[in-house]
């Protein structure tokens, strides 16, 4: 057990007399610690950690000691940004010997990263004789230490600046993933590259608990501006701006356990900067290990509210105008800071860590700023000003652009929002084919702040309203009021356009905070209506606030991943036992059903009879016909929706709806590309729901299209059988001029 003040102390001695040497830091460390060695290695360009100093091992290894970032335990540390706490370090797979540091007689290992900024500096480590666990208080130690060597290392200019070295002028390209489509060319902006050096000891806890409340109470007075600033600051689209994802956040500031956790470390004897800066740290740490997306989410709402709390005790200073068409980049992005650099007018973002269905994204599709996610790297290999590209649509980022790339971006950019202000003309135009074909395309939208799509699109109305998001997006299921209130003002908005509900879909990727799937096969698991059969009460109380919310107007209901009649009829009832509690009535009341398992097509002349409408739900439905998981990018080209077995089921399908008159529509992602729309088009398939984006180009593509003649090219490709069908459809589509 360690004396963590006494170490502290003896540390803030050794800073009072200046710069401490390397070498009297490690010995301190050693003997408080004790342990027989410390070593700090130091990150040099070219991702190689070095031996800078070590008490304990060879002193003729200092700086002939290297590892590559990612090689042995050291290394491994540095890779990932993990503690690692070994009792017999030599016996792990990633140990790697260095007969030249003298370390066979030590056993256990406790190696800890140095980090600022996101950005790995090097690694401090212990090692004992004796095979032993070190302790949560050790560690802790440990990684004090590592902050203020990590404020020693930055401030002395012991690692190069310039992560790349001479390399740093060279075009790189990353591959990435488009969280929201479009093109930006700039210069970049990198989040946080200029945070000043924090002290990180302090000799006066109940001063530094002070400094928090007040930098806390300036924090919240701040996110109450900002978000009460968010329809003024935007457009259309942000008036309702991210409500549900500005609640949640809202709520992830106001909970009080992380604010603790940061007083804890402050009575500990660190500054309130340093305090908040380790916190963070634990955050990140346990992101990294977390998959569930929401609650991995919620975590980065409050590593978000650190660095704004950060923010908040350096004193807020002055924010200089960002230059003309600035890319933000970061490796992580909280929905409040990117509302701050929206209404900064930054042109894009590119955020490391940050996934499609993140926060981040949900907000930059609302306010419309291409971005991108999940490139590696980016951000060590970027400096401050560089040019570069966000090519959204693509998934590319491709960082100090060769002169003629970026004039080709920029003419590209110029030329999209051209074809932007051309397809607005679509909105008020219905979509009819060549030869007279009247279709409707509608919206799949999950958040209210997407409900001014309606409006800017001109679409039909709303095919698909994933109640599940709004959920998601606040952490939990609403209670029936909460909800009733989400609902209406979905069918205030879309007026007398239809609007189809679907009731909640939840688990396999859709998990509320704190809800963990240990299913091995969760995408075929205990999820969505499975739920709600099991579970009426939850399926009646949405029903309810549906039928509240419609309070006398049309109300249609469709029921997600219904794979027998029977539970089709179990739901519809819930739904109609409801209906003649809740006064008033609505004007019609339509029940529907997903159509995502394919076992529903041996059961059609029941459920035709007995359902008002049928939406297929693409995405599910060619997951299970092919049993192809639709999260796995390597099986995405492998099954294709223009296939013989896809085609003939959506034959049959129509064929067999068409003597009940029950409408079939479509509302997976398929909806929204043109070869897919084309052919399902092409089959009676006249409704289709996708999302926003694909709207007018849909309608535009539409207006060209002669279905009568496209119908026996596709009898003729479809006798062809085989895997794929698409190239021959892909190429009468171009032959027509159809697409490009
Ligand atoms: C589908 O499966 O096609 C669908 C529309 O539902 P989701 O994508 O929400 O699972
Ligand atoms: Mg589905």
């Amino acid at each position: 057990m360690t004396a963590p003040r006494h170490l502290l102390s003896r540390l803030r001695n050794l800073r009072a007399h200046g710069a401490a040497p390397l070498s009297t830091l490690v010995q301190l460390v050693a003997s408080e610690l004790v342990s027989e060695v410390c070593s700090v290695y130091v990150q040099r360009p070219g991702d190689i950690l070095e031996l800078a100093a070590t008490e304990g091992l060879r002193q003729d290894a200092i700086g002939r000691t290297r590892l590559r970032v990612g090689e042995g335990i050291v290394g491994l540390c540095a890779a990932t940004g993990a503690v690692m706490n070994l009792p017999d370090a030599q016996n792990h797979p990633a140990f790697a010997y260095r007969p030249e540091t003298g370390e066979e007689p030590f056993a256990s290992l406790l190696a800890v990263p140095v980090r600022r900024s996101g950005r790995t500096l090097g690694v401090i480590s212990v090692q004992n004789r004796t095979p032993r666990n070190f302790t949560e208080p050790e560690i802790d130690d440990l990684e004090t230490v590592a902050m203020l060597l990590a404020e020693m290392l930055s401030g002395s200019g012991a690692t190069d600046g310039s992560p790349e070295g001479l390399g740093a002028t060279v075009p790189r390209l990353f591959a990435a993933t488009s969280l929201m489509g479009g093109i930006a060319v700039g210069p970049i902006v990198l989040l946080r590259s200029a945070r000043p050096a924090i002290r990180v000891l302090a000799d006066d806890p109940a001063a530094e608990q002070r400094r928090l409340d007040q930098a806390a109470d300036r924090m919240q007075r701040g996110l109450d501006d900002l978000f009460a600033d968010v329809p003024r600051n935007g457009r259309a689209a942000d008036v309702n701006a991210s409500r549900e994802v500005l609640e949640a956040y809202r709520l992830v500031a106001s909970d009080a356990g992380w604010l603790r956790r940061v007083s804890n470390v402050i009575q500990g004897g660190l500054t309130a900067e340093a305090a908040v800066q380790r916190v963070a740290g634990e955050l990140h740490d346990r992101m990294r290990r977390i998959s569930d997306p929401y609650l991995r989410e919620r975590l980065a709402d409050m590593e978000d509210l650190a660095n704004r709390l950060q923010t908040a005790l350096s004193g807020d200073a002055p924010l200089a105008p960002l230059p003309e068409g600035a890319i933000l980049l970061a490796r992580r992005l909280g929905p409040a800071e990117l509302l701050d650099w929206h209404a900064r007018g930054i042109a894009g973002v590119a955020i490391e860590e940050a996934s499609p269905s993140g926060h981040a994204a949900i907000l930059a599709r609302a306010l419309d700023i291409p971005a991108i996610g999940g490139m590696r790297g980016m951000l060590d290999s970027a400096e401050q000003g560089d040019d570069a590209v966000i090519d959204a649509d693509e998934g590319q980022f491709i960082l100090r652009p060769e002169a003629e790339v970026h004039r080709a971006y920029t003419r590209a950019r110029e030329a999209r929002s051209a074809r932007y202000a051309e397809l607005a003309a679509w909105r008020d135009r219905p979509a009819v084919t060549a030869d007279g074909v009247e279709l409707k395309l509608m919206l799949n939208v999950g958040l209210s702040m997407e409900l001014p799509q309606l409006a800017r699109t001109g679409a039909d109305g709303i095919g698909l309203f994933r109640t599940e998001i709004a959920m998601l997006a606040r952490g939990s299921v609403a209670d029936v009021a909460e909800q009733a209130a989400i609902y209406a003002r979905v069918l205030d908005e879309a007026g007398d356009k239809p609007v189809m509900f679907r009731t909640l879909d939840l688990g396999a990727d859709k998990l509320l905070p704190g809800t963990v799937s240990d299913e091995e096969n969760p995408a075929m698991g205990w999820r969505s209506l499975r739920v709600g059969l099991d579970r009426p009460a939850l399926l009646r109380r949405q029903l309810r606030a549906l039928l509240l919310a419609a309070g006398g107007r049309d109300l249609s209901v469709m029921f997600p991943m219904v794979a027998t009649v029977t539970e089709f009829r179990a739901a519809k009832a819930l739904l109609l036992a409801e209906a003649r509690r809740v006064r008033p009535a609505p004007g019609t009341l339509r029940v529907g059903t997903m159509l995502e398992i394919p076992a529903l097509m041996w059961q059609l002349p029941d459920l035709l009879r007995e359902a008002d409408f049928i939406s297929v739900g693409s995405n599910d439905l060619l997951q299970f016909l092919f049993a192809a998981d639709r999260g796995t990018p390597s099986l995405y080209e492998r099954y294709d929706f223009l296939s013989q077995p896809m085609l003939d089921l959506i034959e049959q399908l129509v064929v067999a709806a068409r003597p009940h008159a029950v409408p079939i529509s479509l509302c997976g992602e398929a909806a929204s590309r043109p070869l897919e729309a084309l052919v399902l088009a092409a089959m009676g398939i006249n409704t289709l729901s996708m999302p926003a984006s694909g709207i007018l180009s849909m309608k535009a593509m539409f207006a060209q299209v002669n279905l009568a003649a496209f119908r026996p090219v596709l009898a003729a490709i479809r006798k062809g059988g085989g895997g794929t069908l698409r190239e021959p459809i892909a190429t009468w589509a171009r032959e027509q001029g159809i697409v490009a």
